[in-house]
């Protein structure tokens, strides 16, 4: 017995630690062997009151939890259970439900028989459930929320897409899933227009800021078509407490209707109401953004301002409402002489500006072209207009500011313009005025050459010089016809200078029929001397001229007036004539050969595509360019090009004359490397015929 006692003592000690309450029931008698009384303690009852309970714990326990403690003892007893446990509430003293656990068993006795003795004990875990419930509780909560959440999304208008961080859609509202399913291909633009990849929008804009919210608008392109349906995205990413993207809540709504009102007032806020041109705005945007692209390009453009003459006094006479009418002809009409890269502004008023870009490199070109877009404007704006039912005349001043580069700020040019057009108008109105003096000098003299070029092959102010061509012994092989033009007050003006004005008009015709007249009446006077019968005379035909479809006839009617041999004439064209229609080119030139003629390449090596061409072409004679020959001595590069010209006539069969020639040292190289014919300074410069013949006496005579 005294270890039993000892035994009964520390389990005691046991219990009491792991505030366990045993108890024991002996199931035969029905008897309480050992009551539970520490949970009435702890509930708050005295030992009285629990006392009167023994038998009816069950008028404490949680109605809801009766039926489960007794459910699970029955169980135990019935042997269905190993152990008999439950979880059970009881009341305490204060009016609380505590939570208890019981855990219990069948003992068996010394026999091994199944016993009759329950024993178990009781113990708070009331923490633990509390915990649990309210996890519990947190959960449900949660659950809630998210399916709420979800219906929130599912009913919204906008449409809705969740993206894993790999971009892989987790959810899509059914607005996304329309809008997705509606335009199968579609594809994002930026504002700028270039597409964005709709797998990488969100993360790229999320990695690009690191802002929480971002809003942008997105345009959604359908391949081949320029519609644009304009979505306003907000990408909200989400980030585990580590940092790392959980996902991004991507939110799009179609703007286009708003887009759309905003390209409207944009248009009001760039466009001229009245007319739909440019207003000032937009129009120096436009010069801004032209002349950073000519500090780039280094091309010359131009700023016409242009000032209707009488605007005040149609606007005083007639009425504003015919006023506006006038000017939004007036914009139609100058719209009628533009190219599509061009912009044509009104700043108000009859003030209107256009703005000519690359126009050209060379700053003479771009004046010409510049003279020539105004003077069609001018005479768009001259013609009557129909006002009111009657014919009422109009005409511009108009004034010019050229550009290259960004030197200028886009308003001093603007001021230029502005100032030009006020010379125009001193300059008694109709009229076109250039802001600096040498760009109008320049423009002038050309509109006075091209008038007086017309009256020069009349007036016989055209003179031919020859320049002697010889052999690698010296011995004259002919030369070349080359024209001036005496001009009454200017004195000699080069060919340089007025055949690029005679080919801009038919000049160009009258003005080559009278050097081939020439040539041809120079080759029959040859023809009748012993000593001269054997030269042979170049001439340059333009490509204007050549590219005249009766050019070949017109030669044989000039050729057939004059008795001489016709090999004697050769005809010197440029690369540029073969640049366009090089089948009507070959066709003309086996046309020329049939009549006798002798063709040459001048200036060859300066155009391009020369080998590609050069097969294809019935020449019997290539001139190399003077450019090659100036610095023979001295760059290496042209060197080499001058030995692979001179190689190459040798392999197509073609004869070679190098022109330019100034020095014996070049004369030494060309000589050296095969060239067989040359002219140049180093022999005559172009003369008149009578120092020609003299030249080629006393060579003779030598
Ligand atoms: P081009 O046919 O290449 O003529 C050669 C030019 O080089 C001529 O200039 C000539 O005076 C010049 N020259 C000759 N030897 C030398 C030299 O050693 N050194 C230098 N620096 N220059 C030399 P020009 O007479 O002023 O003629 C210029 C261009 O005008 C010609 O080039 C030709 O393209 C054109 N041209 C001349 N006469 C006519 C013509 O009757 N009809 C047509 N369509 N064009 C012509
Ligand atoms: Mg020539
Ligand atoms: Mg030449």
């Amino acid at each position: 017995m005294g270890t039993e006692a000892i035994d009964t003592e520390r389990l005691e000690l046991v219990m009491e630690a792991a505030g366990l309450d045993l108890w024991e029931n002996d199931l035969l008698t029905g008897a309480v062997t050992r009551k539970a009384v520490k949970i009435f303690a702890e509930l708050g009852y005295t030992e009285a009151e629990a006392a009167g309970w023994l038998d009816g714990l069950f008028a404490i326990v949680h109605p809801d939890d009766v039926a489960l403690v007794k459910g699970a003892l029955a169980d135990h007893l019935a042997g269905r259970t190993a152990q008999y446990r439950c979880e059970f509430r009881v009341r305490s003293k204060a009016g609380e439900w505590v939570w208890y656990a019981n855990h219990g068993k069948i003992m068996g006795d010394d026999s091994g028989e199944r016993g009759h003795r329950l024993i178990g004990v009781t113990f708070n875990i009331d923490d633990r459930r509390r915990k649990e419930e309210r996890l519990e509780q947190q959960q449900r909560q949660l659950l809630e929320s998210e399916a709420r959440h979800r219906e929130l999304l599912h009913n919204l208008h906008t449409a809705i897409i969740v993206h894993a961080p790999d971009t892989s859609i987790l959810y899509s509202n059914p607005r996304a899933d329309e809008l997705l399913a509606a335009h199968p291909g579609w594809y994002f633009v930026d504002e700028q227009g270039a597409p964005v990849l709709p797998e990488a929008y969100p993360v790229r804009r999320v990695q690009g800021s690191l802002l929480p919210l971002e809003a942008l608008v997105y345009g959604v392109r359908r391949p081949e078509s320029a519609r644009v349906v304009w979505l306003l995205v907000h990408a909200f990413p989400e980030f585990h407490t580590d940092g790392a993207l959980k996902h991004i809540i991507v939110n799009f709504d179609d703007i286009s209707p708003r887009k759309q009102a905003e390209e409207k007032i944009h248009h009001l806020a760039f466009f001229d109401a009245l007319t739909g041109l440019a207003n000032r705005r937009l129009l120096m945007d436009r010069l801004q953004a032209a002349l950073a692209a000519s500090a780039r390009n280094r091309i010359h453009g131009a700023l016409l301002f242009i000032d209707l003459d009488k605007f005040k006094t149609i606007n005083d006479v007639l009425g504003h409402g015919v006023g506006d009418q006038m000017l939004v002809e007036v914009a139609a009409r100058i719209l009628a002489c533009m190219r599509e890269s061009d912009t044509v502004a009104r700043l108000g008023g009859d003030e209107f500006v256009v703005l000519l870009p690359e126009l050209d490199a060379d700053i003479e070109v771009a004046s010409q072209k510049t003279a020539m877009v105004a003077e069609k404007i001018r005479l768009a704006l001259n013609a009557p207009y129909q006002l009111k039912g009657s014919a009422h005349h109009s005409s511009p001043s108009i004034g010019v500011s050229l550009y290259l580069g960004n030197d200028e700020s886009a308003d001093v040019l603007l001021r230029q313009a502005d100032m030009a057009m006020y010379k125009a108008k001193d300059a008694g109105r109709n009229t076109l005025r250039f802001f600096s003096a040498a760009m109008q000098m320049a423009v002038e003299t050309h509109a006075a050459l091209e008038a007086d070029l017309r009256h020069a092959v009349a007036r016989g102010e055209l003179r031919l010089l020859y320049q002697i061509q010889v052999d690698a012994s010296g011995q004259a092989l002919g030369a070349e016809a080359l024209v001036r033009w005496v001009h009454p007050s200017r004195g000699t003006v080069s060919p340089m200078q007025f055949i690029p004005i005679a080919e801009e008009s038919f000049l160009i015709l009258e003005i080559g029929g009278w050097v081939l007249e020439t040539a041809c009446a120079q080759l029959a006077a040859w023809e009748q001397n012993d000593a001269l019968r054997h030269l042979s005379l170049a001439v340059n035909v333009s490509a204007q001229q050549f590219r005249q479809p009766d050019f070949v006839a017109r030669l044989a009617e000039t050729v057939g007036r004059y008795r001489f041999n016709v090999a004697r004439l050769k005809l010197e064209l440029t690369e540029s004539v073969v640049l366009n229609d090089v089948d009507d080119v070959v066709s003309k030139m086996h046309a020329l050969r049939a009549l006798g003629a002798t063709l040459s390449m001048d200036d060859f090596g300066t155009g391009y595509s020369s080998l590609a061409y050069l097969k294809q072409l019935p020449l019997d004679q290539i001139k190399i360019d003077q450019s090659f020959v100036r610095d023979i001595i001295t760059d290496p590069t042209d060197a080499v090009m001058v030995r692979t010209i001179i190689d190459l006539a040798r392999n197509f069969g073609l004869h070679v004359i190098a022109e330019g020639v100034e020095t014996e040292a070049q004369l030494a190289f060309l000589q050296l490397h095969g060239c067989s014919a040359y002219q140049g300074y180093l022999f005559s410069r172009p003369v008149p015929v009578e120092v020609l013949e003299a030249l080629l006496h006393s060579s003779y005579q030598t």
